[in-house]
């Protein structure tokens, strides 16, 4: 029984062994075409796989460095160079340009010696006349240094770190200095380096085979993009470190109808490293790792008012792991479509008074807003009158005087008639009632008396 046990628990280990082999085989043909080889179709998303921080020693070399300047600069691959004192007291302009160039400098010593067997003062010598160097051609003081040969202990990374360097080795030699075809040196490279992780490759420019290197550069590069890596430059702490995508926005037409709607493009000037929301005053907008552009709908909202003119302003305010570009909005004119607004009269009937004059109100009314103001003049048996109805409202008054006493005879009808009109255009006039006086003007006279508040008017009473 137990024998038998044994051989069934042995039985499914080798079973499930071959099952597993047979698997892994599975597995490893459907991802082969995913791996980003030479004829592979589909590359992988940017940044997906991992960071490379390419560095260049030795340098400047006034055969190489202008050269290699010129290629990273034409495929935008940011790059660090580690420079010897001596060379950049020789060719400060070469120092200059790499700069200049947007590239990253470190110390690499003043006379490329081994940090190891110096004294503390020696070194903090080595790395103050260096810097000087730098500084002297033009380049900002360093805070980046190699010691060469990757010689280092503590104390010299003390001392490093006590003047204000972060030392830096690298994680992949292509061991370009040592010997190779600028192939078998991109090859080198490129079987180093390893997904998700960040690898700092040590090249030179500055060495004899500096050349090949230089030959070596664009197949190295456009592989490792394939496979779906992405170039950093060394952060202040000497890691490589991910390109800040730049975010701008634009909008896909120039123009749009109120109610209508534009669709606006955010892009980024590199994919991102990881997915993030950027950040706009028309909305939010998710852009997945390894993208580089993403769309918003921009609703332009139906007012119903009348406008000369109106653009519409989108920016870029934030977002994680981006930056925005310092001029980045999309300018939309809404053509407007609304009508002028359309005046009209109203006034309420009023009754003549016998002892004083009345005043008639006669409201103006638009059937929609306007952005400028509307003027309005009327005129009618008691002459004219104007009203101004601000921007943005829809109402005003005006007032008509109506002399006392009149009329003698039963109610009269007024016609109010528009006689002009600014910035809309003319709607129905109006017509004013007067009623005759409702008493005569002894009445009148008593009634107002009566009306009269004497203690709030200040008199005395008498009786
Ligand atoms: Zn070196």
């Amino acid at each position: 029984m137990r024998r038998r046990a044994a051989l069934a628990a042995m039985l499914a280990t080798v079973l499930a062994t071959v099952l597993a082999a047979v698997l892994a085989g599975m597995v490893a043909l459907v991802s082969a075409p995913a791996q980003g080889a030479a004829g592979d179709h589909r590359p992988a998303r940017p940044c997906s796989r991992g960071l490379v921080a390419l560095t260049f020693d030795d340098g400047p070399s006034p055969t190489v460095t202008p050269r290699m300047v010129r290629l990273l600069t034409r495929l935008e691959v940011p790059a660090t160079f580690f420079m010897v004192g001596t060379r950049v007291e020789s060719y400060p302009e070469l120092a200059r340009r790499v700069s200049e160039a947007g590239f990253t400098i470190g110390s690499h010593t003043w006379a490329h010696t081994d940090l190891t067997q110096q004294t503390d003062r020696e070194i903090r010598s080595a790395l103050r006349r260096t810097r000087h160097a730098l500084v002297e051609a033009g380049v900002p003081a360093p805070t980046l240094a190699r010691p060469p040969y990757g010689a280092i202990d503590d104390r010299v990374r003390g001392v490093l770190s006590a003047a204000g360097y972060t030392p830096v080795l690298w994680t992949i030699d292509s061991r370009d200095w040592d010997d190779g075809t600028p192939r078998q040196i991109a090859d080198r490279v490129l079987a180093a380096v390893h997904p998700h992780r960040a690898d700092v490759v040590l090249q030179h420019d500055g060495v004899a085979r500096s050349p090949l290197t230089l030959r070596a550069l664009p197949r190295e590069i456009s592989v490792l993009r394939k496979r779906g890596f992405c170039f950093a430059s060394l952060g202040p702490d000497g890691r490589p470190t991910p390109p800040v995508p730049v975010a701008t926005v634009t909008a896909d037409r120039g123009r749009v109808v109120e109610g209508g709607r534009v669709r606006l493009t955010v892009h980024l000037d590199r994919p991102t490293t990881r997915s993030t929301t950027v950040r706009t005053t028309a909305g939010n907008v998710r852009i997945p790792s390894g993208r580089q552009a993403a769309h918003l709908w921009l609703q332009v909202p139906q007012d119903r008012t009348d406008e000369v003119a109106e653009e519409l302003t989108t920016k870029v305010y934030g977002g994680r792991g981006v930056q925005p570009a310092m001029v980045a909005q999309a300018l939309v004119r809404v053509v407007d479509d609304d009508p002028p607004p359309v005046a009209r009269l109203t006034a309420a009937p009023v009754t003549a008074s016998p002892l004083l004059t009345t005043p008639a109100r006669v409201e103006v009314h638009l059937d929609r807003t306007s952005d400028r103001p509307v003027r309005v003049v009327v005129r009618s048996a008691l002459g004219r009158a104007s009203a101004v109805v601000e921007a943005g409202s829809q109402a005003s008054t005006l007032t008509v005087t109506v002399p006392p006493g009149a009329p003698r005879d039963g109610d009269r009808q007024l016609p109010v008639r528009l006689v002009r009109v600014v910035h809309a255009t003319a709607g129905t006039s109006g017509t004013l009632t007067v009623r005759a006086p409702d008493e005569n003007a002894a009445q009148a006279r008593r009634a107002a008396v009566a009306a009269i508040d004497w203690p709030a008017a200040g008199v005395p009473a008498l009786f």
